[in-house]
């Protein structure tokens, strides 16, 4: 376990974080790769640590914003989680939701202007930084954009739509994350997407049947 503090606000690194950033890291590389396959490798992993710890220091950051100053950011083989407490009203939490993916949104705006002015060369480093840093900064924004909850998406939609509508909520992410499971597992090579959405379909399910016969 790692921790340290940024900005004030206390962050612990599960040991499995490692192991999702070495999964996504290496992923394709040739394994005889000698020293440029591990400085590429070694790239996607720092700019995905911080793809989803900036993202959590944005919800951070908006917590204190309205007023709680002791939020808390744990990186985990997942993605990452930031807690805060304190009473807030719809719209900031709504602000709060929305920091995370904003910042990544900006990060992916960096990434994709710094590819625009460094040469196209797919093996210079710097170029493959930028790129790496558009790509997986639009999909963090992306997938947490998604109106499945506990995703970010889904607590904006959860605020949008009010606490009585919590059943629309729930089936809006339970269609979202059976759509996004079978996207997944047809675009792309990286298998743990399909069954985090199929978690996340009964999550929903699981709010679903909580929330009893309720207007929706
Ligand atoms: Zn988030």
């Amino acid at each position: 376990m790692v921790r340290f503090n940024l900005f004030g606000f206390p962050v612990t690194i599960e040991p499995f974080f490692w192991l999702l950033c070495a999964v996504i890291a290496f992923a394709g590389m040739p394994p005889s790769g000698g020293p440029e396959v591990l400085a590429l490798g070694l790239t996607k992993a720092v700019v995905l640590f911080t793809a989803i710890l900036l993202h959590e220091l944005g919800h951070a950051l908006a917590y204190k914003r309205f007023g709680s100053p002791h939020a808390a950011i744990t990186i985990h083989g997942m993605g990452g989680l930031c807690t805060g407490s304190g009473h807030f009203t719809p719209k900031q939490k709504i602000s709060i939701s929305f920091a995370g993916p904003l910042v990544n949104i900006i990060l992916a705006g960096v990434g994709f202007a710094a590819m625009k002015l460094l040469p196209a060369e797919s093996s210079s480093l710097p170029y493959v930084a930028a790129s790496t840093l558009f790509i997986f900064n639009a999909f963090v924004a992306a997938l947490n954009l998604l109106p499945i909850l506990p995703m970010d998406g889904g607590r904006i939609a959860e605020q949008l739509l009010g606490p009585r509508r919590i059943r629309t909520v729930a089936i809006i992410g339970i269609v979202t994350a059976v759509l996004a499971a079978a996207f997944s597992w047809l675009s792309f090579s990286f298998l743990i997407l399909p069954f985090l959405f199929l978690y996340f379909a009964y999550q929903n399910f699981q709010i679903l049947q909580r929330s009893g016969r309720g207007r929706f």
